[in-house]
């Protein structure tokens, strides 16, 4: 059976076609798929023999939930999602004053390796289709009933580790007949796979990008992004350049504050020095504390501290607002601890 979130419009024109329907009956049925049906019956515009011919072959699967933990602070959700080979995603729906924002994961696991991160502790066990991405962002608009403005890739694993993917998952959640988001309504996060970010500033020169930077000197950096001995800071940073030059889109820098590893005043300097005059924006997050990681948080106190000095100095900067501070610490947690209890 196959599941017809992971179809684009035309490759559901290609199927209509091949069950000798007219190509039309595909936008119908795209546009149901993007108003959360899940049953070939309740489309009402579809003829009853292409609705028979539909359910022998096809299904619109929603994702298993696990668990839902919500914040009595400020409605911030985070779902643990089955895939149907076992495997868990985490998924943060946030709601903000200019709309809802939902958070998905790219990849089941992650191996860039970041030493502070939950998400690549056990490497990476697959890519996820761009179907299953779809699937997050619907079945949370279902659980929710309230409707996705916004999308960060910003859970487990690197969206650029599995550039085709993600490709396929934009294009189809912009598509006007169905989900119909703006490029400008995503945002992904890559932790610097230099390539790609060429390859992003042709494809999607309207979507946000934001880079994960965490440390400002090649040594600092290697010693806690794995990443940077493949593109180090010296390929990197001029990369970013050649994108905004080339998008004229200001990138974010995420920055999560260490205490005693990037949040000296030395490390401050670097970070000034790295990216003053760069069209960009940093965004400075008190690490989340993963136990198994052993780092400790700089704490919102001292992020406040440089966010001031940076912007003394003329380097846009901002805290990152703390969504949903009860239910869990660091993206990655739920999933993390959800396979621990199954491994015990
Ligand atoms: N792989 C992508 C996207 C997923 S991570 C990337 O690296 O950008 C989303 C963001 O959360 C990244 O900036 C990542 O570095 C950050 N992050 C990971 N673990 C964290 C932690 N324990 N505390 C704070 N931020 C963390």
């Amino acid at each position: 059976m196959e599941n017809l979130r992971n179809r684009s419009l035309s490759e559901l024109e290609e199927l209509v076609l091949s069950m000798g329907q007219p190509k039309f009956r595909a936008k119908q049925l795209f546009g149901w798929i993007y108003k959360g049906k899940t049953s070939f019956r309740e489309m009402h515009n579809l003829p009853e023999v292409f609705v028979k011919k539909l359910e022998e072959s096809c299904t619109i699967d929603a994702l298993e939930l696990v668990t839902v933990k919500e914040s009595s602070l400020d409605g911030t959700r985070k779902f643990l999602f089955r895939l149907a080979d076992g495997n868990a995603v985490e998924s943060v729906f946030m709601r903000y004053k200019y709309g809802n924002s939902v958070c998905i994961s790219s990849q089941a696991g992650c191996r860039m390796g970041c030493a502070f991160c939950a998400s690549g502790l056990d490497g990476l066990v697959r890519n996820l289709t761009a179907g299953e991405m779809i699937s997050q962002v619907l079945d949370i608009e279902r659980e929710t009933g309230e409707p996705v403005n916004h999308i960060v890739v910003m859970g487990t694993g690197e969206p650029f580790d599995n550039y085709h993917e993600l490709s396929r998952f934009i294009r189809i959640m912009n598509d006007k007949n169905g989900a119909n988001l703006g490029m400008r309504s995503f945002t992904v996060s890559t932790c610097g796979l230099v390539p790609k970010i060429a390859r992003f500033a042709e494809d999607f020169p309207q979507v946000n990008l934001a880079i994960s930077l965490h440390a400002a000197t090649e040594e600092g950096r290697s010693a806690i992004m794995p990443v940077n001995r493949s593109y180090p800071l010296s390929v990197l940073i001029p990369a970013v350049k050649e994108y905004t030059n080339k998008t004229n889109r200001r990138v974010t820098f995420e920055f999560a504050l260490i205490h005693g590893v990037n949040d000296r005043d030395e490390d401050v300097e670097a970070l000034y020095k790295l990216v003053k005059g760069m069209l960009c924006h940093v965004n400075l997050i008190p690490l989340n504390e993963v136990s198994e990681t052993g780092f400790v948080t700089a704490g919102r106190a001292r992020a406040r501290e440089i966010c001031e000095e940076l912007e003394r100095r003329g380097v846009p900067a901002t805290v990152r607002r703390q969504m949903g501070a009860d239910i869990d610490g660091a993206c990655g947690q739920l999933r993390l601890e959800n396979s621990k209890k199954t491994v015990e």
